[in-house]
This record gives structure tokens, sequence and C-alpha cells, in this order.
């Protein structure tokens, strides 16, 4: 790291070494000195206008804390940041910053942007390893209950909020771990698993009630919910997986990519696996992953580090196209990922029993500009053949089956997601007025951080509802 007229330049968090990194599910990060930190985050200009704070979902307060960052006073730094944050140590590690807070630093084109989420981790893992822990401290105590279905990122945001403004949360969900996809589908390499389980113990002292493995629907109904509390907060997210033409009949090597994630979680964490969603071990495999998100970044380096023989990434765009985290491709392509763009699986070949052996892809071009994007093209005689062992279809997600949703005159369009907005008079409120929603079931597949943006909200629009 060099400096120059403009102070120092931007210095890359350090990674671990690529044989290291390659076999192991664990964060691929090395652990920062202050030192350098507190270098990294003295170089912030504290623009009059901070763009990067306008351009973060949750507007958080960057400069201030990039501030007392520098001046060393981390557990100043990290108490500012969860005024705006209720996960900031997450989103420090999973926001896409070159999108977001990065791509808006006024350093960006002279010596690189201010490594914002990385110092937004360094600063709230340190004041947790120094013992800190945020409060809820309400000013009041309120006479209300609010039960929140779905310990995903959403649901813990409006607990936050809830619990800090006195009203007593429950928080139901289904898995036996909170976080939702952070816990049981972001891989461990991008998010240690330990980390959930320290909100877990920091949520609880805040006051803030877990009911795992409790599923709405199955377990308890909504009506009973709606009969206990004064408020119901939803954010189940988006499960179901979009399939493309990949054919409805089960093919034994065809995977979804959640089910695969989830699964390898489960089996790294020790946790029972349920039939229906076994381990898949893609150890020594030829493996071919579909599309271009994040998602599917995540079952390349999943993959890659089970051991497979070759994991190929097929995304039927260009590379500019592609969706993912550019920082996720970089770490997919050191790590030995191959990407293929413009290439579109037309046919899955089967052996006698029913196996994988390949699939037949083609070419793609850019056709006609439709609402602002192209629509691809098909190439003439350009189709060819490529063996696999496995592929992983990542595709992205709608809104999964949830039967407990339909006779309580919730409304949701055409595709699933709920209906519910920040604009309403009463914001994130659904059809029925006790009943919130937020994250991904109201508007698809998203960042974590809007999701959390839409949690914190939807809180403030049920204290809004119960006159708090
Ligand atoms: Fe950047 Fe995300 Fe942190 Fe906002 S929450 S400052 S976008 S890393």
């Amino acid at each position: 790291m060099s400096s120059n007229i403009f102070g120092h330049q931007r210095r890359e968090p350090l990674k671990k070494a690529l044989a290291i990194r390659k076999i192991a599910f664990t964060e691929i990060y090395e652990s920062d000195n202050t030192v350098d930190v507190q270098q990294q985050a003295s170089r912030c200009l504290s623009c009059g206008s901070p763009f990067c704070e306008w351009k973060c979902p949750l507007h958080n307060p960057i400069s201030k804390w990039l501030k007392l960052a520098a001046e060393g006073k981390i557990i100043e730094a990290a108490e500012l940041s969860h005024h705006t944050n209720s996960l900031p140590e997450i989103c420090g590690r999973v926001c896409p910053q070159e999108k977001l807070c990065e791509l808006a630093c006024v350093l960006h084109d002279t010596t690189g942007s201010i490594t914002i989420g990385h110092i937004e981790r360094y600063v709230n893992d340190t004041a947790f390893e120094m013992g800190w822990r945020p409060t809820s401290s309400p000013i009041r105590s309120v006479n209300k209950c609010v039960a929140i279905v779905g310990a995903g990122p959403a649901g813990l945001s409006c607990a936050d909020v809830l619990i800090r403004n006195g009203v007593n949360v429950v928080v139901f969900d289904k898995h036996p771990e909170i976080g939702g996809l952070l816990t049981f589908g972001i891989p461990s390499f991008k998010l240690e698993k330990k980390l959930m389980v320290q909100r877990r113990e920091i949520f609880t002292e805040m006051g803030i009630q877990f009911q795992l493995n409790t599923e709405v629907g199955t377990d308890i109904s909504l009506d009973e919910l709606l009969c206990t509390y004064d408020a119901i907060f939803i954010g189940t997210g988006t499960y179901q997986a979009i399939r493309g033409n990949v054919p409805k009949k089960p093919i034994q090597g065809v995977f979804e990519s959640l089910p695969y994630l989830i699964a390898n979680t489960r089996h790294l964490m020790q946790l029972p696996t349920p039939n229906d969603e076994p381990y898949i071990n893609l150890h020594s495999k030829s493996v071919i992953v579909l599309g271009g998100g994040d998602t599917a970044m995540d079952c390349v380096r999943s993959a890659i580090r089970q051991g497979a023989k070759q994991v190929s990434c097929l995304y039927r765009r260009d590379e500019q196209s592609l969706p993912a985290s550019r920082k996720e491709v970089v770490n997919a392509l050191d790590e030995g990922a191959q990407f293929h763009f413009n290439l579109q699986v037309t046919q899955f070949v089967v052996n006698e029993q029913q196996q994988l052996t390949g699939v037949y892809a083609t070419r793609t071009q850019n056709g006609k500009l439709e609402n602002g994007r192209y629509q691809l093209e098909l190439i003439d005689d350009s189709t060819f053949f490529i063996e696999a062992d496995a592929v992983i279809v990542a595709y992205g997600f709608a809104p999964h089956d949830q039967v407990w949703l339909n006779n309580a005159l919730i409304k949701r369009d055409k595709y699933g997601h709920i209906l519910a907005n920040r604009n309403s008079p009463i914001p994130f409120q659904t059809s029925h007025e006790k009943v919130f929603a937020g994250g991904d079931i109201i508007r698809g597949s998203d960042l974590v951080v809007t999701a959390i943006d839409d949690g914190r909200n939807a809180a403030e629009g049920i204290l809004l509802f119960l006159g708090v």
C-alpha cells in the first residue's frame, strides 16, 4: 500500500491462501489489525454530501462511524452502526458493496473506495469480542405483543426495532436456528454460522423470544396467531426454485440450488437432514451450475470445496449482464471455477439408469431490445454436448406455496408475493389490517440489506398501527 497526493490507497482485505480456502468452509478473509483498519477508515474525506450513505439502502451514517473507527473508538462506532442497521456485522460480509456504498464513494476513481463493508464488519466483530452488546433499553414498555413469522433478516430486523420500542416480540421459525437463508442458504465461507448463534444470544438478551422448530401452518395456525397477538409480521422469503426449461420429471444428478446449499450447511452443522432434502456430496464429480446470481456463485464455490473434479458456471447472457456480485465472481474464478457465457442448456441427457451424463448447450446472442433488456436468440447450428455428472439449477426463486395464507384475506400478486409496500398509509400493512409483510416475500429475491430495510420500516408501520 502506498500514499500519494490523494492520501493512502485502498487496501483490499487480505484473503487466506488459496490452497487453504479452496477446501475449507470457513470465511476466506484474514482477521484485520487495528492499525490497518484505522488507516483505511481515516481515508474518508467526510464529504459534505456523502453519496455512500444515500446509496446504502439503510442510509447508514457511514462517514460518522468511519471517523470513530479512524480514532480507534470501536465501541462508539459499533453503537452508532446499530442505530440504522439490525445486523451490521452481517451486511459487512454479504452486501455487494461494489454496487452500493463503495460504488458511490468519491474516492472510487482515484485511490479506490474506502473498504466500507470490511470496516463495518471489523468494527462490530471487534466490539463484540470486547464484550460490548447492543441493548434494547426501551424508553417505556408497552402492553403489546407481535408475532414474527420467519427469523430471516426481515423478521429479525422487525423484531429488533419493535423490542427497542417496548413491544413484546415472539419470532417463529421452522428451522432449528435463526437467520433463515443467512444460516442455511449462504455458505459458511461467506458467513460463519457462529455469527447467527451470537446474534440469537444478543437478541434473546434484548428480550426477543424465539420459537424455533415451529412452522406456522403446521405447528401453529395463523388463526391462533391472529387471536393471540396484536399484530403479525410475515418475512418468510421466497424458496420456490425457478426451473426454467429443466424437465419437471426428476433426473438423478440434477439438483436445485437451495436444497443443495441448505443440506450442505445442515451437514456441516451436524444437524439431521430431512429425507426429502438429503446431503449431496459432489466430490470428484464434473459439475455444471446454471445461473449467474450470487446463489449460483455459492453453489460453484461449495462444489469446489466438496472436491468436485471440475466446476463450470453456464450463464445464458454475456459477462457484463452477470447479476452476481463482482467480488464473488472473482473469488469463484480464483478458486478454480470456469465461466461460460452466452450458453443456454437446451437438453439434459441421461443414461439407461436415468442418471445424468451431460447436457446439450446452444450459443446465444442478443436479439431485440424490449423493456431495456435484450431478448436472447439461440444461434443456429451452435449446439454441442458437455459431459457432466451433476447439474445445479440456480435460476432464482419465487414465492413458495404457503397454504396457511390462503384463507386469511391477505392479497398476493399472480406470482404469490404478498401485496404490501412502504408507501401505504401504514407502511408494509397487507390487506389484513393486523398483518404486515416485508423482505423477499413482497419484493421477490433481493439483497439481505433490502430485507433488513423492509423489516425495520415494517416495524415502524406496526408501531403506527398499534398506536405506540
Ligand atoms: Fe454498505 Fe451494505 Fe453496510 Fe450499507 S449495509 S454501508 S450498503 S455494506
